[in-house]
């Protein structure tokens, strides 16, 4: 008997907020409704005695036990550890978000019903170490995590399929160049893409992996601060839950000023209140290097893609923050361009995942391709190795950022005594000449090198990256595959990760 196809799942993993899409009977992406009935789900995990919470529930936690909820988990993947110690202990990033796509999942399976295979979505600018650390959390959720795609590209997927193909959204030469101007709560990305009905191939992309609406938060939430300080004398960020409230508060003044020129926000504590008016261009002029930040990200992006703004048919805003007017001027004025608000900002990136999961079952049954989706790497790739004029440690880039993806490369190592027994390589990704500078991907070992080996033997370091950023590294000598694994300092290990597995989703 044939088994039912696989339910083609996409999952926008926010540092701020979540959504899950699936595409229906007729193959259209749909935003799946999480279990309180909204769209987006809050990625807030509250650690509640035995119990741990997550999504909404979580956010009304910060007001009365923020010691206990974890935030913007997405900002510390890469890291060990999360920041803070969360009921006794501290937890990998890659946990807690696994907790947030446990929720996901298990309120999808209620309208979906069961489901493993699935597409996560990642930021364009995500370097290889954050890109594996988000392919974990979705395992140890539980799901069979098929790909991760880029976020921008998600979206340009979803804008393509949305316009109907080709003739609706490609230029006299087949081909439509659009800008994607990516700005949620965490992250920001700038992607450059010439799309076809066909086709999503990225030029260049670029970006800032800790910049998104929490900064701009941040600055509501110190403003007011300060404010209270010069009035009552005392900080009321000094207590954790007065500090969320405050957070809670500029958050939500914060999306009012999108729509209306002024708003207020309360703040008490220790007996004492203060109420501000903000009006929008205060909030503007507080936040302005923040915007410029972008603005500078997106020139930068346009002239690494060769091209100049008359070259771009569209520009594509996606992400929750494009929804502050300040974004829009900015963009109309360096751009020139009206901007193309037809994708759900908040929705565009998990239907375009939902979409490629569509493609990748399809291949998975033996279809052929219907769309080519061609990336490039956003970091250099390189190896750390030492300067023989200066005898310091230096970056040697050999794959360079916004190289078409999949690509290979390799470099020859030379044993420098006879019989040496091991040689050890390590991989780092960044643009910086100095490796301290960059990030640390892992190293690649080999300890028993095959014995009785003359110096000056060569040692052949094969470097791989997949559509999808992934990196693998195979170590060979005289053609014989030595290693093709990376250690990595900042990793779980496949056991760690099968038994947090177990632990958080049952599976
Ligand atoms: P995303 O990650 O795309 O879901 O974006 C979430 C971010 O968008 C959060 O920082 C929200 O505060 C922000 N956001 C959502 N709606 C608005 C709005 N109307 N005005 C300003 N920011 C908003």
């Amino acid at each position: 008997m044939n088994q039912p196809r696989p339910r083609a799942v996409g999952i926008d993993l926010g540092t701020t907020f979540s959504a899950v899409a699936c595409l229906d009977d007729l193959g259209r992406p749909q935003t799946l409704n999480n279990g309180e009935g909204d769209k987006l789900t809050p990625s807030v995990v509250f650690f509640e005695e035995s119990e741990i919470v997550v999504g909404k529930e979580a956010v009304k936690a910060i007001s009365t036990a923020a010691a206990q909820v974890a935030e913007c988990a997405k900002r510390d993947l890469g890291n060990r550890m999360y920041e803070k110690v969360l009921g006794g202990r501290q937890y990998p990033p890659e946990a807690l978000e696994a907790w947030v796509l446990n929720k996901l999942r298990i309120d999808a399976e209620h309208q979906i019903g069961a489901f493993d295979k699935v597409v996560i979505t990642v930021p364009a600018y995500f370097d290889e170490v954050r890109r594996k650390a988000t392919q974990d959390a979705g395992y140890m959720a539980g799901f069979d995590v098929m790909d991760i795609i880029n976020e921008p590209t998600a979206a340009a997927i979803a804008f393509g399929f949305q316009q109907g193909g080709e003739h609706a959204i490609a230029a006299a030469d087949g081909m439509c160049r659009i800008l994607v101007y990516d700005l949620g709560g965490g992250t920001f990305d700038v992607t450059v893409m010439e799309i076809s009905r066909d086709q999503f191939v990225t030029l260049a992309t670029d970006g800032d992996v800790r910049l998104g609406g929490r900064d701009w938060d941040q600055r509501l939430v110190d403003y007011v601060a300060e404010e209270f300080i010069r009035r009552c004398g005392v900080d009321p960020r000094e207590d954790p839950n007065t500090e969320g409230r405050l957070w809670r508060e500029c958050e939500d003044t914060k999306r009012t000023l999108s729509a209306r020129s002024k708003a207020n926000v309360a703040c008490d504590y220790k007996g004492q209140a203060v109420r501000l008016e903000i009006t929008r261009q205060m909030f503007e002029e507080m936040t302005r290097d923040l915007l410029d930040r972008t603005a500078f990200t997106t020139r930068q992006t346009l002239q690494a893609a060769g091209l100049q703004w008359s070259d771009i048919d569209r520009v594509l805003l996606v992400g929750g923050s494009t929804r502050m007017p300040a974004v829009c001027e900015m963009l109309q004025s360096i751009t020139g361009k009206e901007l193309d608000r037809s994708v759900s900002p908040d929705e565009a990136v998990a239907h375009g995942a939902a979409i490629h999961a569509g493609l990748l079952l399809e291949r998975h049954h033996g279809q052929a391709p219907r769309v080519t989706i061609k990336n490039v790497n956003s970091h250099s790739l390189g190896v750390v190795a030492r300067d023989s004029a200066t005898q310091r440690q230096r970056n040697a880039i050999l794959i360079p950022r916004n190289t078409s993806l999949p690509v290979a490369a390799k470099r020859i190592f030379k044993t420098h005594k006879a019989s040496q027994k091991s040689i050890l390589v390590q991989i780092v990704e960044g643009e910086s000449a100095s490796p301290d500078d960059c990030s640390q991907i892992g190293k690649c070992s080999v300890r028993e090198l095959p014995p009785g080996l003359p110096a000056d033997t060569p040692i052949e370091v094969g470097f791989r990256y997949a559509e999808n950023g992934r990196l693998t590294v195979t170590v060979s000598c005289a053609g014989k595959e030595l290693c093709h694994e990376i250690q990595r300092d900042n990793s779980l290990t496949q056991e760690q990760l099968a038994s947090w597995r177990q632990y958080i989703s049952g599976r």
